[in-house]
C-alpha cells in the first residue's frame, strides 16, 4: 500500500519508510519516490544515524537516484556507502558494495551526460571511468571469471558508455552465455552492434542479422524493462526492414548458420583463444566466429579526413606497425597462459635459475612473456596516439605523444580536444578513458 503525501512520509519509522519506497521504484511510481527520496534525504546525512539501514538506504538514494536523474541523492547515497564501507563489508561483502559504487557513479556520468545531449566531456568522462573501475573490482571480488548477468551487463553497459564498444560486446556475451534470456544485456548488444556499426561505417549482412536477434530477443524477454521493451522492438523493425532492403529474409539461412558454425570449430587452439577472447584485430569476429573473422582489418576512415599526399602511406605503414606489434603481444599472452603443451614454445632449454622469492613473486620466461605482453600494448597505445595526431592534424611532428596523455599537454590539450570533438562522437569517446 502506498501512503499519500510528504506529511506521512516523515512520521515513517525508517524501516518503513524504506519498504515503500522500494515499491514505488519497483512500480516506477515517480511521485511518490519523490516525496520518499525528500524524506530519506532529510534523514540520510550520516550513517551512524541510519544504523543497520545504512546500506539499504544509500542503495536506494542511488537507484532512485538514477531513475528519477537527481544528482543530490545519488551522491548522498554514494557518501554514506563509502563513509560506512568498514562497517557495511561484513554484512554486504565487497562485490556488492562496489557494484552499487558503480551504479553510484554510471548514475552521475548519465545524469551529467543528459543535460549535454549525451555527449561526455573531459570532466564527465571521470565519472564513467570511475563507474567501469568499481564494476571490474565488483567481478574481479567474485573471481573474474563468474559474475552475475547484472554485473557483467553493468560493466558492459559502463564501458560502452566510455565508447568501448568492443570491450562491451565481451562483457555482454559473457552474461548472454550465463543468462541467454537476460533482456537487458541482449538490448545493450544490440545497441553496441549499432555503436560499432556507426564508429565503422560498414556492415555485413551477419551484422544485421545479428542487431536483428539481439533487439528482438530483448522485446521478447520477460525480464528486460517495459520501458526499453518498446525501443527495443522498435531498434529490431528498422533492423529487420534494412535485411528486406537487401533482398535477405528474416530468418538467417540454415545453411549459411552451420557454415558459420562447422567453422567456429574448426579453427586451431590458438584461434580459438583469440577468438574467444576477443583478441583479434577484426570487427567481424566480435560478432561471427567464422573463418573469415580471423583476416585483421584495421583501416582508415577515409569519410574522417582529407586523404591526400603522403597521409595515406604513413597511416599504412604505421597500421602494419600495429599489427605486427599487436600479433607479437598476443602470442606472447597467449604463450605465458597456455597450458597445451604441443602449442608451447620449447623454452626450457633458455630458462634461468632464480632465487626463492618472498612474496609471491614470479620470475622466469613465461611470466616475461606477459610482462613484454603488457608492455608492447603501451608501445601500440602510443603509436595509435601518434597516428590520430597525424591524422587530425593535431600536433606537430616533433611533439612527444604517449597515449594516455596526448591531449593533455598543457594548453594544447583543449585545442586538440575540441578539434577531435567536432567529429562523429563515436570516434573520439574511445579516448576519453585515458583521461585522468
Ligand atoms: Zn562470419
Amino acid at each position: 500500500m502506498i501512503i499519500d503525501g510528504a506529511v506521512l512520509y516523515s512520521e515513517l519509522d525508517l524501516g518503513k519508510l524504506l519498504t515503500l519506497c522500494d515499491i514505488a521504484l519497483d512500480r516506477n511510481d515517480t511521485e511518490h519516490l519523490q516525496s520518499a527520496l525528500d524524506e530519506l534525504e532529510r534523514r540520510g546525512s550520516s550513517a551512524e544515524t541510519l544504523g543497520e539501514y545504512a546500506g539499504h538506504v544509500a542503495g536506494l538514494l542511488i537507484d532512485a537516484g538514477a531513475a528519477l536523474r537527481r544528482e543530490p541523492s545519488v551522491s548522498l547515497g554514494l557518501r554514506i556507502l563509502e563513509d560506512s564501507w568498514n562497517q557495511l563489508e561484513p554484512a554486504y561483502g565487497a562485490a556488492i558494495l562496489h557494484y552499487n559504487t558503480g551504479n553510484a557513479y554510471k548514475a552521475l556520468y548519465d545524469i551529467e551526460r543528459a543535460s549535454n545531449s549525451w555527449a561526455p566531456t573531459i570532466d564527465t568522462a571521470r565519472w564513467g571511468l570511475e563507474a567501469k573501475s568499481r564494476y571490474w573490482r565488483s567481478l574481479a571480488s567474485v573471481g573474474g571469471a563468474n559474475g552475475t548477468p547484472q554485473q557483467l551487463t553493468n560493466l558492459g553497459n559502463a564501458l560502452s558508455a566510455c565508447g568501448r564498444f568492443v570491450d562491451a560486446l565481451h562483457y555482454y556475451d559473457r552474461a548472454i552465455a550465463v543468462s541467454p534470456n537476460f533482456g537487458m544485456a541482449q538490448l545493450n548488444r544490440g545497441q553496441a552492434l549499432e555503436y560499432l556499426n556507426a564508429a565503422s561505417g560498414s556492415y555485413s549482412i551477419k551484422m544485421l542479422y545479428e542487431i536483428h536477434k539481439a533487439f528482438a530477443q530483448a522485446a521478447a524477454s520477460e525480464s528486460t524493462e517495459p520501458y526499453a521493451r518498446h525501443a527495443a522492438a522498435r531498434h529490431a523493425e528498422v533492423a529487420a526492414s534494412v535485411i528486406l532492403e537487401h533482398g535477405h529474409s528474416l530468418s538467417e539461412d540454415p545453411h549459411a548458420l552451420e557454415q558459420d558454425a562447422a567453422e567456429a570449430e574448426g579453427h586451431d587452439e590458438y584461434w580459438r583463444w583469440c577468438l574467444n577472447s576477443s583478441l583479434t584485430l577484426s570487427e567481424h569476429s566480435l560478432y561471427c566466429h567464422c573463418i573469415g573473422a580471423r583476416r585483421d582489418d584495421l583501416s582508415i576512415l577515409t569519410r574522417s579526413a582529407d586523404l591526400s599526399g603522403l597521409l595515406v602511406p604513413r597511416m599504412e605503414l604505421l597500421l602494419n606497425r600495429v599489427k605486427s606489434e599487436y600479433c607479437l603481444a598476443r602470442a606472447l599472452h597467449y604463450q605465458a597462459i597456455t597450458k597445451q603443451a604441443s602449442l608451447k614454445w620449447a623454452i626450457d632449454a633458455f630458462e634461468g635459475t632464480y632465487t626463492d622469492l618472498l612474496d609471491g613473486e614470479l620470475s622466469g620466461i613465461e611470466t616475461e612473456f606477459l610482462r613484454t605482453s603488457f608492455r608492447l600494448c603501451f608501445g601500440i597505445l602510443d603509436r595509435i596516439a601518434r597516428g590520430v595526431c597525424t591524422f587530425f592534424n593535431v600536433a606537430k611532428g616533433s611533439d612527444k605523444l604517449y597515449f594516455e596523455s596526448f591531449w593533455q599537454a598543457h594548453d594544447t590539450k583543449s585545442s586538440r580536444w575540441s578539434v577531435l570533438r567536432a567529429y562523429p562522437k563515436t570516434l573520439c569517446y574511445s579516448f576519453l578513458p585515458v583521461i585522468r
